[in-house]
């Protein structure tokens, strides 16, 4: 393989890519749905597209194995999340390059990944590996409202172009370091919570805001939210994150992991337990959470409304039965004149295993990427497509080769998105390398 090559290439189809504005709302997926179809066309490679509503563009492109094993989607979403010029040094769809990185949005999340495994595809189609599982090269739209134009509705509407998978990769995953590990970090993602978005509703009777009493609508609600955000929901250490821990612990640089090689043991000290929970990231590994995000009363100062609302962001760690999770949040508002509402279809959380195949080579690519590296299944507090696949049957993980310090995956739906053009070399070739071991004949 000219890896040189596939790297320079790697860089000029990202650079085309991030110029595709498929900023969601409104998505316009179909942009970067003709823009893959042609690159995979001059190869010879057929797609097939599909529209799931007006501009929400879907493609899937398949290389042929010889059936003996099951197939191996490598999937990623053509939307980004909107980003704010006013606070962007460069143009976000400019695709510039500066100081050895590449600006865009969506040069981490996640049309790099999605060029990784484009051009990986390109490599073994055109060396003519013979294959012993099917690629299924899959581009989505709409992950960053919730998939029900893209993953969603290919699990769905399209179910023959999963047709003979086995296993599913897509974001996120990374090689974590910087000055905080004495070695590197790889993270692959097994499991993700997932969300249970509710609303709460207070009513009472409307009235003039200069005469209040104890039971107006707002006041109600706000009692209640108080007494949801002081209950504490028991803590669930799953034993992927007792392990992820036990990784981390060992990888850190100084004092930062004592205690993370027996968590359990370690977080029945209140000293070490509030440390812990000080990370809010950390802190929503272990328990599902409940965050107020939006509140609506009165639509005048001085006019007391006869219907307050306030939505609440619940995430669910796997195992989490979401009938329970709402009869425990009615318990905790202790009130049944204020109603709870689950805005959107129930979801539980799934988990696929960090014993099979395709997880030992994700993490053998790691390694030969990060020598040194140490490498740990997580369960994301964030929600991606893979729960989707994992519904359809699949193993599905999170998967990336980027190195990143902690400086540049913040910058994941933040400002000045970027990827070094470091990452993107060898990243494409970890990426080769790694469907040659799980797929190659
Ligand atoms: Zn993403």
């Amino acid at each position: 393989m000219d890896w040189d090559g596939l790297g320079e290439e790697t860089i000029e189809i990202l650079r085309s890519y991030l110029g595709v504005d498929t900023t969601n709302p409104p998505g316009n997926e179909r942009e970067g749905v003709r823009f893959l179809a042609a690159i995979l066309e001059r190869e010879g490679i057929a797609s097939e597209t599909a529209e799931s509503g007006p501009g929400r563009g879907n493609l899937v492109a398949r290389l042929l194995g010889d059936g003996s094993l099951g197939g191996v989607v490598l999937h990623h979403h053509i939307d980004v999340v909107y980003a704010d010029r006013r606070y962007w040094s460069v143009d976000p769809f400019g695709a510039v390059i500066r100081d050895g990185y590449l600006y865009g949005r969506g040069a981490l999340d996640m049309k790099s990944i999605g060029v990784l495994q484009l051009v990986a595809l390109l490599a073994l189609k055109r060396a003519r590996v013979p294959l012993k599982r099917d690629l299924i090269f899959l581009a989505t739209a709409d992950e960053e409202a919730g998939s029900r134009f893209g993953a969603q509705w290919v699990a769905a509407e399209r179910r023959e172009w999963l047709a003979g998978a086995e296993y599913a990769l897509s974001e996120f995953g990374l090689v974590d370091t910087g000055p905080r590990y004495r070695v590197p970090l790889g993270l692959i993602e097994v499991s993700e919570k997932v969300p249970l978005p509710l609303r709460l509703t207070a009513r009472s009777a409307p009235g003039h805001g200069s005469m209040p009493w104890p039971d107006t609508a707002p006041h109600r609600l706000i009692r209640a939210l108080g007494r949801l955000l002081a209950a504490e929901r028991k803590l669930r250490l799953l034993p992927e994150t007792q392990e992820l821990f036990a990784r981390l612990g060992g990888a850190l640089a100084g004092g930062e992991g004592r205690g993370y090689e027996d968590l359990a043991r370690s977080l029945e000290d209140p000293g070490f337990r509030a440390r812990f929970f000080a990370t809010p990231h950390y802190a929503a590994m272990v328990r599902t959470t409940f965050a107020v995000t939006r509140l609506k009363g009165s639509e005048k100062s001085n006019v007391i409304p006869p219907e307050a609302t306030a939505e609440v962001d619940c995430r669910m760690l796997p195992g989490d039965d979401p009938e329970e999770v709402v009869a425990w949040v009615r318990r905790a508002i202790d009130d049944d004149r204020v109603e709870v509402e689950v805005t959107t279809p129930l979801k539980r959380a799934n988990l696929s295993p960090p014993d099979t195949e395709l997880y030992k080579a994700l993490a053998d690519a790691l390694g030969r990427r990060a020598p040194g590296v140490v490498v740990a299944p997580q369960i994301s507090v964030a929600f991606t497509d893979n729960w989707v696949f994992r519904g359809s049957g699949l193993h599905a993980y999170g998967f990336s080769p980027f190195v990143l310090a902690e400086e540049e995956w913040r910058r994941v739906h933040g400002n000045d998105e970027r990827v070094s053009l470091e990452n993107l070399c060898a990243g494409v070739r970890a990426y080769t390398e790694m469907l040659l071991a799980v797929a190659g004949a």
